[in-house]
């Protein structure tokens, strides 16, 4: 499965956030996909389109599509030299698919800041910089590597060198490798790197209780989306300790505090779209008496493969799909309103799936 990792300083408040995630999180008996340790947190993913086809095609069950959360403790200014818990922590965050960087915007004198006081573009700029620092070494080892290949006079390795060189420049400049444009010749070139400042990140930034529904006036807040508007990064302001307090909520008590805070959704929920989002992902839908249930799957995915993340044989015997999209179910009203106004397709195995597709798979087995 997908996997979003939570990075930060110590004290800024990772561990009360992933707690609220693992609190609100999924029965994990309905993912059995899904990793079970005690640093990873499964989340559903809230999608509203659910409730809407389940209003059309009253199953017995709904469920939402899932991915993980990976709560990644112990970075240092150091790492990227071994020290604290370094290495292991880098080699964490080169597994994830997506990094969720938790920064400080409270102000609470109780809790110590490690560098003294709060100041979260300092904060980002030390762990970007251990992360900088990591990846520059990578570079400088292909690079190193592709001249002795260049020898073989194979065009190919020039063509990776250039590109190489243009990430190091922006490594030595200390900008993020995700600064640097490369064309679809080659970004292939280099993904084998698995580069850490290559990886899409979104800040969320730790704001006070008291800002938990308004922090238009925090102005740390202000400063992390500057930062991140020039690396083209995302921004969500939450409150972990409020999430962990809704988290433990439930029905109707959970609805009455969210009033009373004055929110509309939880954080957690405006977490967990955003970082899906960032990982790139879309939805598929399967609707039946059974059960109406969301599939996560990557944009561009073909309809074949897309059968596969229901189970193996949907790939092998994929015969074929019959596709609706969403828009056009809920016009219609009703799945047999849908085939007689001819709006489902029976598409291919080149068929690209597309986000909201509502789909039922004919398979040999
Ligand atoms: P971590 O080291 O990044 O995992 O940080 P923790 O989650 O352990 O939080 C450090 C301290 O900050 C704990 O005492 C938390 O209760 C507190 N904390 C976390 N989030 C908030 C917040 O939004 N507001 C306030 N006032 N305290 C918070």
């Amino acid at each position: 499965a997908l996997q979003a990792g939570i990075v930060g300083l110590p004290n800024v408040g990772k561990s009360t956030l992933f707690n609220a995630i693992t609190q609100a999180g999924a029965e994990s008996a309905n993912y059995p996909f899904c990793t079970i340790e005690p640093n990873v947190g499964v989340v559903e993913v809230p999608d509203d389109r659910l409730n809407r086809i389940a209003e059309i095609v009253k199953p017995q069950r709904i469920l939402p599509t899932a991915f993980e959360f990976v709560d990644i403790a112990g970075l240092v200014k150091g790492a990227s030299k071994g020290e604290g818990l370094g290495n292991k922590f880098l080699s964490h965050i080169r597994e994830v698919d997506a990094i969720v960087h938790v920064v400080r915007c409270f102000e609470d004198e109780n809790i110590t800041h490690v560098s003294g006081g709060v100041d979260p573009i300092s904060d980002i700029e030390t762990i970007n910089l251990e992360l900088i620092l990591a990846d520059l070494e990578t570079v400088e080892r292909r690079i190193e590597r592709t001249r002795k290949n260049m020898k073989g006079g194979n065009k190919q390795f020039a063509k990776e060198l250039e590109c190489l060189e243009r990430i190091k420049d922006a490594l030595y400049n200390d900008r993020a490798a995700r600064t640097v444009e490369l064309s679809d010749e080659e970004r292939p070139l280099i993904r084998d790197l698995h580069l850490l400042t290559m990886k899409p990140v979104l800040y969320a930034a730790n704001v006070s209780e008291e800002e938990a529904a308004n922090y238009g006036g925090n102005p740390y807040v202000k400063q992390v989306q500057e930062y991140a508007a020039q690396e083209n990064a995302e921004v969500i302001a939450i409150c972990a300790k409020v999430e962990a307090e809704i988290a433990e909520l439930e029905g109707e008590d959970k609805e009455l505090f969210l009033q009373e805070l004055g929110l509309k959704e939880s954080g957690l929920n405006r977490l967990i779209r955003s970082a899906y989002k960032l990982l790139g992902l879309q939805t598929y839908f399967t609707a039946g008496e059974q059960e109406v249930r969301a599939w996560t799957i990557r944009a561009n995915t073909k309809a074949p493969q897309a059968a596969g993340i229901i189970h193996s044989d949907f790939e092998r015997g994929f015969i074929r799909a019959e596709v609706v999209s969403y828009e056009d179910l809920i016009a219609c009203g009703s799945m047999a309103a849908v085939r007689e106004k001819g709006l489902l397709r029976l598409e291919g195995k080149d068929y690209v799936v597309q986000d909201g597709d509502i789909i039922h798979f004919r398979f040999n087995v």
